[in-house]
């Protein structure tokens, strides 16, 4: 029997999964008692779990799914290249026909002059090869003080020590002894949680000046670049105000640092653009990229490098890489999502049809009674939960208790959306048809209205 479709009992799969599987993010004595909901089959947009339940996934797994579940053209592209060449490494001049076939592919959809890939198998260790690369860049251009790398707070970028230290999560940072030195980070952008009388244009002019703050404060001669998402993801999508990125951009060109873009999520179409730098109108010297460049399907990312860091990095050996970098089978499935995204026009239907439609119908559910804001941008959007509107204010509860309330009541209603902390996400499959959206909004409202029952009855509907 194939061991992958051999179905015990639910509860037998779940006793297993608490004795021997180790969960990311989860505490493992809370889901003991539990049970991990076992997701065992998906087609389109609808995932199917162990009991049969059909749920509309509208975080596209973990943001990656762009393209859906269930396309053959991508099992049959792995099996073909896996006869042909399962493997063979990228190391000591040698390469293979899916890595350069990809290289050149990425090139071509991404903005100007950033036609060099340097592979990882995620955004994690490309984030950690862009570290080095920026850091050994300056030190072949002279200047070896250049070291510093300014990231934000509630930021994310990954999970590695280096890359989960470039991240600006408190609670990672105090695990394990992060952040890595000569990383240091601003404010975010968040108007709504932070902003607080201040005009959310006025708000987001201050929020860049932090980094022109930051970079005198260490010395330009010291500070090798600034990392950034286009829009943050798993901070709890936060869409910076208009005046953002246009001040980033002037503070990157008036001083000598280097501008990344982690494009993991924003890549590949999420945004209605190929890439977010252009949807926020930023031109990135590196961008990172993983998730959607396979829409999951294969785990692979890289760092995207413009001509002249690429030359530079070119002349020396650099003294780093991944035995899976530009993996044959990964390269082949993500060349053969390319032309799917391209080919079917999904990443214009997202532009000129899809993320209009979700802008409008996301933002009716700010009439609801605990909805602070909805907030959209392409196929991204997040809705703030609080007990007073006007005040904007956050729960006197601990941070994500209704969060959490409302996340269950999404999934008793088959809809998989995410909480962080009180702020409630999604980032559907970019396929998801404007009927499907409905559903995602219909069964949203249905699940906010039942956690403002729950949140009245255990009296948290008190601000904090
Ligand atoms: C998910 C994510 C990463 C990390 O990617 P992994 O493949 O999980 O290592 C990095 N940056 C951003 C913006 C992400 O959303």
């Amino acid at each position: 029997m194939n061991q992958m479709t051999n179905h015990l009992p639910t509860a037998e799969l779940q006793a297993i999964d608490a004795a021997h599987h180790m969960h990311p993010f989860t505490a493992n004595t809370a889901l003991g008692r539990k049970g991990a909901r076992v997701i065992t089959r998906a087609e389109g947009v609808r995932l199917t779990d162990s009991d049969g339940i059909e749920l509309l996934d509208a975080m596209a797994g973990l943001w990656c799914v762009n393209i859906g579940y269930g396309r053959k053209e991508l099992a049959d592209a792995a099996a073909r290249q896996m006869m042909e060449l399962p493997f063979y490494n990228t190391f000591f001049q040698t390469t293979t026909v899916p890595a350069l076939t990809l290289a050149k592919r990425i090139a071509d959809l991404a903005p100007g002059d950033l036609n060099h890939v340097f592979f990882a198998s995620s955004g994690s260790e490309a984030n950690d090869t862009n570290i080095r690369m920026v850091r050994h860049y300056w030190a072949l251009k002279g200047k070896p003080s250049k070291r510093t790398i300014i990231s934000r707070k509630n930021g994310y970028h990954g999970s590695s020590m280096g890359s989960a230290s470039l991240g600006g999560m408190a609670g990672m940072h105090a695990q394990g002894g992060l952040p890595i030195a000569d990383i240091v980070h601003i404010d975010q952008p968040y108007w709504y949680g932070e902003g607080g009388d201040t005009a959310p244009e006025e708000f987001g002019i201050a929020r860049a000046r932090q980094l022109e703050e930051m970079i005198a404060k260490l010395g330009e001669d010291n500070v090798a670049a600034f990392i950034a998402e286009p829009i943050q993801g798993a901070g709890g999508v936060i869409i910076p105000p208009a005046s953002y990125w246009p001040e980033i951009k002037r503070i990157c060109d008036a001083h000598d640092i280097l501008l990344i873009a982690d494009e993991v999520i924003c890549g590949f179409g999420r945004t209605g653009e190929w890439f977010g730098s252009t949807s926020v109108g930023i031109h990135p010297h590196i961008m990172t990229i993983a998730k959607g460049l396979s829409s999951g399907y294969q785990p692979i990312g890289g760092s995207v490098v413009c001509d002249e860091i690429a030359q530079v990095i070119g002349s020396d050996e650099f003294n780093h890489g991944y035995t899976y970098s530009g993996h044959p089978v990964a390269a082949a499935v993500a060349l053969e999502n390319l032309r799917i995204l391209d080919e079917e026009g999904i990443v214009t239907r997202v532009k000129d049809t899809t993320a209009p439609y979700l802008a409008k119908i996301w933002k009716s559910l700010e009439d609801h009674p605990l909805v602070g804001e909805a907030v959209s941008h392409g196929l991204m959007a997040s809705l703030a939960m609080t007990p007073d509107k006007a005040a904007r204010a956050p729960f006197a509860a601990e941070k994500g208790t209704v969060g959490y309330i409302c996340r269950e009541r999404c999934f008793a209603n088959n809809l998989v959306m995410r909480h962080v902390g009180d702020r409630m996400i999604i980032s559907p499959p970019l396929v998801i048809t404007p009927a499907d959206l409905d559903l995602v909004v219909a069964r949203a409202r249905k699940a906010l209205d039942e956690t403002y029952k729950i949140a009245q009855d255990e009296g948290l509907l008190v601000a904090g």
